[in-house]
């Protein structure tokens, strides 16, 4: 490789291998490096931990084929980055409108400190903004005057179609926000609270897919998803409450599925854009979403696709249209809103799918049950939790020899609030693979605690690993806060516990 500058690195001859995309934003956008396409990577000088840099210079070595480091100090990084900088489209806008910069100003820190949702509290005589990353809501800046809250959410509104935002009741909106080489879909919602509005907006990257093997599966769950959606038709539903990554896993099985199929997707809305896949935009709310629904419907049996995917199955219309495509055999992926994998069952049926149905073995392929937990940042997690009883507690539980870590709220150059990111903990129901029909009779009886205990002890592959079970591998590597996660999935059982350690050996083979 010739002996490269920074100077003559073109914005363009950047690395835009997704892996290594992926990588750098992993660290939360924060590393003073610049990867070129060859390899090259520009780094400023000290400002990296080692640790971090040889893990970086390892990701580009095996998707560039070769990487090499060439530090740089600040003043040369600042200069060229400002230089290098792409301005977007609703950027140049701004320029014009003065209410635009702030909600540029907003979304591109949101994007940047990779949020998920920003929040925007407008109150009686104060508003406050919040971003949501990682799972943790913090405050974002300082507080501002109610007046320039409302100002704030008319903008927002202001970027979608026909939108205006409502402070007296409800209201919706979508757009696009351009940033960097990508353009990022906002999605907001507003409503009345008593003291003035409480607005959420979700921050969504078409372009960001995980692929199943990286989303924090064991590998015996990722070859059994795999193993689920090979079979040759059924209902797969992948169940988790809010920001449990639910339609990400979905969007990575959705790009794993054959090019040779006819794909189609409906979604509201379409959160990832893909070549092989057909995506239909259905409103939820609206005067005619019955008649639409009733449309779509034919059009299905019509354009008679290998595979449908269903955003979600929220109602008795998206449960009709899956068993639909279910009872012609046809692949239906999908998501559903509960706490566990055999909750999925009652929530079907309560929404117009009968028992009996789901208890086939043709009809019902498999069940994810998951949660995002946040990843404990590995340069400044603590060995010792700063409450001793709390302290006490976890080691009586997860054993002294655990190597167990909590979150540093007060973090380090290297993470948000002592979280470097976050990761799945699962538990999988792969229904298709149990051949002795047991499952399913369960299911079709609804002995659900029955299937439970079924499916943890004895199942299609000799007992599958609960999500606390998978939970507790994680807090006892240290990878994820014991207390944090107790938070999100619910206490820890002795069984769960107990079971941890045997499931690993079988997960193996
Ligand atoms: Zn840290």
């Amino acid at each position: 490789m010739a002996q490269r500058r920074l100077a003559d690195l073109l914005p363009g001859q950047q690395c835009t291998d997704r892996v290594v995309r992926d990588f750098l934003r992993s660290q939360g956008g924060r590393l003073e490096c610049v990867v070129a396409r060859d390899g090259a990577v520009f780094a400023v000088r000290g400002t990296i931990r080692r640790r971090v840099l040889r893990q970086l210079l390892r990701c580009v070595e095996e998707q560039v084929g070769s990487a090499e480091l060439v530090e740089v100090n600040p003043p040369d990084f600042r200069r060229w980055r400002e230089g290098a900088r792409p301005r977007s489209a609703v950027e140049l806008a701004a320029a014009k409108k003065e209410a635009n910069k702030t909600v540029e100003y907003v979304f591109a820190a949101a994007i940047e400190r990779q949020a998920s949702d920003v929040y925007l509290d407008i109150r009686r005589k104060e508003a406050f903004l919040s971003f949501r990353t990682f799972g943790f809501r913090r405050p974002f800046e300082e507080s501002f005057s109610r007046e320039a809250g409302l100002e704030l959410a008319r903008s927002i509104w202001a970027l979608g179609q026909n939108a205006q935002f409502q402070e007296g009741g409800v209201c919706d909106v979508v757009f696009e926000f351009p940033h960097g080489d990508r353009s990022y879909r906002i999605r907001g919602n507003g409503v009345k609270e008593i003291r003035g509005n409480s607005v959420v907006c979700r921050v969504l990257d078409p372009e960001f897919i995980v692929p199943l093997r990286d989303a924090g599966y064991t590998p015996g769950q990722v070859n059994q998803i795999e193993r689920i959606c090979r079979s040759p038709g059924g209902l797969i539903l992948i169940s988790g409450e809010t920001n449990s990554g639910k339609s990400t896993t979905l969007a990575g099985l959705m790009a794993d599925l054959p090019q040779t199929q006819k794909i189609i997707e409906i979604a509201d809305p379409v959160e990832r854009i893909m070549d092989h896949v057909t995506h239909i935009e259905v409103p939820r709310y609206g005067d005619n979403v019955d008649e639409l629904t009733k449309e779509i419907m034919q059009c299905l049996v019509r354009q008679n696709p290998d595979t449908l995917v269903l955003g979600e199955v929220r109602d008795r219309v998206t449960a009709e249209m899956a068993r639909e495509m279910g009872v012609e055999g046809k692949r239906v992926l999908s998501t559903v809103h509960t706490q566990s994998c055999a909750a999925a069952i009652p929530r079907l049926m309560h929404l117009g799918i009968p028992g009996w149905q789901l208890g086939t073995r043709q009809f019902l392929a498999g069940i994810v049950n998951q949660n995002l937990v946040p990843v404990v940042c590995p340069g400044c997690g603590l060995r010792k939790h700063s409450d001793q009883d709390i302290d006490g507690r976890v080691r009586r539980k997860f054993g002294s020899d655990a190597q167990v870590r909590f979150v540093n709220p007060k973090g380090c150059a290297d993470c948000s609030g002592g979280v470097s990111g976050q990761t799945l903990v699962a538990e999988v129901y792969p229904l298709w693979l149990d051949r002795s029909g047991k499952a399913h009779e369960l299911i079709a009886a609804a002995k659900l605690a029955e299937l439970e205990r079924y499916m943890r002890e004895e199942g299609p592959a000799g007992g599958t690993l609960t999500k606390h079970a998978h939970a507790s591998q994680k807090i006892r590597a240290g990878e994820i806060d014991p207390v944090h996660t107790e938070r999100i999935i619910g206490e820890f059982g002795a069984e769960d516990l107990a079971a941890g350690d045997n499931k690993i050996v079988q997960f193996r083979r």
